[in-house]
């Protein structure tokens, strides 16, 4: 998804600012990663023991972006989230014991863990960067979905290119001008006569009632989305690109990020 490129990057979430009455923050504050909220109720299911929160600045897992993790502190009894999922929903925080005290409205603290959320947040903007950049390269593939997890990152598309090997060199190329250009990427709230025009370049119908949230990268064209990104892509840090699989129809670039900010340089 994320929603994800043209097909579904994040589109799940690419709209609502609520699940379900949990507001999710994150949305609105991305750089927020401490507030508090109130339980408004509790369960498990086969992931586990989960918190529902009212408010939440959690990202639950979606849109090829992992689930932030982080704690959630119930007076002095520290609950650690494993794991945030969308089910039916509902944003449930999946926490590593038992929640006993069945009080519902019980205030709390909300810690989310910053390390994984910059990583995540880098893995999933490079993901939307390889995309645009791909798309802009070639008109025979097209974005289809994103796999945002470090280790283990692609961007999928249909479509085969006709010389993958010289496309790679192209996509190098202009993925170290881009990473190196200072370029702004910012979150829009688009009305709906916006998204209509937004929603031509789609392949798929996209809310006309309701605010749609694009990530504009400057340069390239807006893409519904509802993860968390970087402002500037200079914060991605170097990209590595491993490898191009271009076959059967579908076109894979699979790539990893450099844990050093620094210089932004293409292996
Ligand atoms: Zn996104």
């Amino acid at each position: 998804m994320c929603a994800i490129y043209r097909t579904k990057f994040n589109r799940e979430v690419s709209h609502p600012n609520y699940v379900n009455m949990t507001i999710l923050q994150y949305l609105q504050h991305p750089d927020l990663l401490k507030a508090s909220s109130v339980i408004t109720s509790s369960g498990n299911d086969v992931r586990g023991v989960y918190l529902i929160l009212e408010s939440s600045l959690f990202y639950p897992q979606g849109g090829g972006q992992p689930a932030d993790q982080g704690k959630i502190c119930v007076g002095k009894d520290v609950y650690n989230v494993f794991d945030v999922r969308n089910v039916d929903g509902e944003v449930r925080h999946y926490i590593d014991k038992d929640y006993f005290n069945r009080t519902q409205n019980r205030s709390v603290e909300i810690h989310v863990d910053e390390y994984r959320r910059d990583i995540n947040t880098r893995y999933h903007s490079a993901g939307h960067l390889i995309a645009a950049i791909a798309e802009n390269l070639s008109s025979e593939i097209v974005a289809m979905k994103g796999h945002q997890f470090p280790g283990e990152a692609y961007v999928e598309f249909s479509g085969v290119l006709a010389d993958a090997e010289n496309f790679m060199m192209q996509m190098k190329k202009v993925l170290n001008d881009k990473l190196n250009s200072n370029s702004p990427v910012v979150i829009k709230n688009l009305d709906a006569e916006q998204a209509e025009i937004i929603e031509k370049g789609l392949l798929y119908k996209v809310p006309k009632n309701e605010n749609l949230r694009v990530c504009c990268i400057e340069g390239f064209t807006p893409t519904p989305c509802g993860g968390t990104h970087v402002k500037n892509l200079r914060e991605i840090g170097p990209i590595n690109i491993i490898k191009c699989k271009s076959k059967k129809g579908k076109t894979k670039i699979f790539y990893n990020l450099s844990k050093d900010k620094q210089t932004n340089t293409i292996n």
